[in-house]
């Protein structure tokens, strides 16, 4: 994409009602624009970001045998008084309205209630389960607290599956797959070096649930890390009887601020007894489903790898996630270099190669370095009179330093995709 033809423009400042780095930097570049507190628009090349964050969900969803669906946003009373969370008194923070014609609707705020409902058409036989749909889905939240950009929102996009099992056997070996693939996810979005399983609290049919928690001192939440054996313990269910027991060292536990990334959970019957969700067994007898949730926040996500990975220049994308792959820059406006950085530019493209091209005329070589930083794509190749003269292109990484020279034809060769 050539970057005169994108509408957003950097700014200098970060606005004044912000005070995240994830916003702060997300703003200043372009990605995102504040609707207001807890509400954000993903702007062309924040919706870039966010696409390859769906997609490597995708794949990991679909390689442990979910398959997506699209539940809806509005959501009907009735099907939620059956789990009794329809009641403010038990759920604070939905948003709800009322239908001209009468009766009361709610915007969603997690799933459960929604898959439980429509799967009860669909379950009647143990030849029906395991069953593993999900979808990716603009959730609602009416959240007091909204300080920290888009890791939490009021409006927040997000992934969520849920796992329909026969027995808790079954169910076990499953949520072991989905914390593998939550790993796969975070490692290949980046952050896996910072990210860690983390046992938090469970619930009626669960001691634990299990948390994707990942380190930084901007993080809302409070964990005791093990390094050594790579698990932590969220603070809420953190005592000495919880650390005996998994066999962990008081000491060797460091206490952390980190940010939850993502959370799955057992569910045991909680919402399949509500909605009478059964199977028949091989033997003719009835049984209640075992379900599981396993919810991640693509924002949040988003979020937390500009907070873990940016520098003071601005940010640095991971290139699995990066809006583009290379920023191409073409400095000084005179007529060889921007012949020479359009061919560059052409041969890319066709490649198959994401480049961001900066073709803008009359800005300064300064005003372009900035930029390429603050927009944190993972390569710069700079097209100027002096690489020109030298044989080619300055390639560099966004984290180094010092670039090089290539060719054209080398420059293909290292990111055509195979
Ligand atoms: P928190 O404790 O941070 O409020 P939660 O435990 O209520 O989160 P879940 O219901 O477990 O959140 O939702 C699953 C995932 O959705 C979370 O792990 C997180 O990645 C994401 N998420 C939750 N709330 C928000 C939010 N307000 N904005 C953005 N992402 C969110
Ligand atoms: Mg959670």
């Amino acid at each position: 994409m050539k970057q005169s033809q994108l509408f957003t423009k950097t700014r200098k400042e970060a606005p004044a009602d912000e005070t995240s780095k994830n916003a702060e930097l997300l703003t200043r570049g372009g990605f995102i624009h504040k609707e207001m507190a807890g509400v954000y628009s993903f702007l062309p090349l924040g919706l870039r970001v966010i696409n390859k964050v769906e997609n490597i969900i995708r794949e990991e969803m679909d390689k442990i045998g979910g398959t997506e669906m699209r539940t809806s946003v509005l959501q009907n009373k009735e099907v939620w008084e059956k789990s009794g969370r329809w009641d403010d008194e038990v759920v604070d923070n939905w948003f709800k309205t009322k239908l001209k014609n009468g009766g009361d609707v709610g915007l969603s705020f997690t799933n459960e209630e929604a898959y439980s409902n429509i799967l009860k058409q669909y379950v009647s036989s143990y030849k029906d389960l395991p069953i593993y749909p999900y979808d990716f889905k603009s959730i609602f939240r009416n959240e007091t607290r909204s300080k920290s950009g888009i890791m939490r929102g009021r409006e927040f996009y997000w992934k969520a599956l849920y796992s329909f099992s026969k027995n808790e056997e079954e169910h076990n070996a499953f949520y072991e797959k989905a914390k593998v693939a939550y790993q796969n996810i975070f490692k290949r979005a980046g952050i896996g070096h910072l990210t860690y399983v983390t046992f938090a609290s469970g619930g009626t049919f669960s001691k634990f649930s299990h948390e994707f928690q990942t380190i930084t001192s901007v993080g809302e939440d409070t964990v005791y890390l093990d390094e050594a054996s790579n698990v932590a313990i969220n603070e809420e269910v953190y005592n000495d009887e919880v650390i005996a027991e998994l066999k962990l060292k008081k000491e060797n536990l460091i206490e952390k601020k980190a940010i939850e990334v993502g959370n799955i959970f057992s569910l045991g019957t909680k919402f399949s007894a509500p909605f009478d969700l059964k199977y028949k067994d091989e033997n003719g007898e009835e049984k209640l489903v075992i379900m599981g949730s396993y919810g991640i926040g693509l924002g949040r996500l988003m979020g937390t790898v500009v907070e873990v990975l940016s520098d003071d220049k601005g940010i640095v994308w991971p290139e699995s996630i990066a809006p583009f792959t290379i920023h191409l820059l073409a400095l000084g406006d005179d007529e060889v270099v921007m012949k020479e950085a359009n061919k560059v530019y052409e041969s890319l493209s066709q490649a198959g190669v994401e480049v961001l091209f900066d073709d803008r005329s009359g800005m300064s070589a300064g005003e372009k370095f900035s930029d390429a930083d603050l927009l944190g794509m993972p390569y710069r190749a700079v097209v100027s009179p002096r690489s020109i003269k030298e044989g080619g292109i300055e390639l560099k990484k966004r984290t180094e330093e010092k670039g090089k020279i290539v060719s054209v034809d080398e420059l293909l060769t290292l990111f055509k995709p195979i």
